[in-house]
């Protein structure tokens, strides 16, 4: 996806100044899109139980399996 892609340049930036950065700023939303959903997103890490939130590599707090953002890249 392009904006995705066009991001990316940025996020390596901020993974080297290990800061995440905010939902507001990767458009993040609670529910998935277009199919694509954090729990098929590499960056995902889920939570302790199946359907818990999880967090992100990439981008701040509490992270809905189901959720979504521009970063999204899916799991190989
Ligand atoms: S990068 Fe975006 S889509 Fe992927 S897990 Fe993080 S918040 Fe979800």
């Amino acid at each position: 996806m392009a904006a995705g892609l066009a991001a990316a340049p940025w996020l390596a930036r901020s993974a080297f100044a290990q800061a995440k950065a905010s939902k507001e700023a990767m458009k993040y939303q609670d529910q998935p899109k277009d199919g694509q959903r954090c729990d098929t997103c590499t960056q995902f890490d889920p939570g302790a139980k199946p359907g818990a939130q999880g967090t992100c590599k990439v981008v701040d707090g509490p992270i809905s399996p189901s959720g979504w953002c521009i970063a999204y890249v899916k799991k190989s």
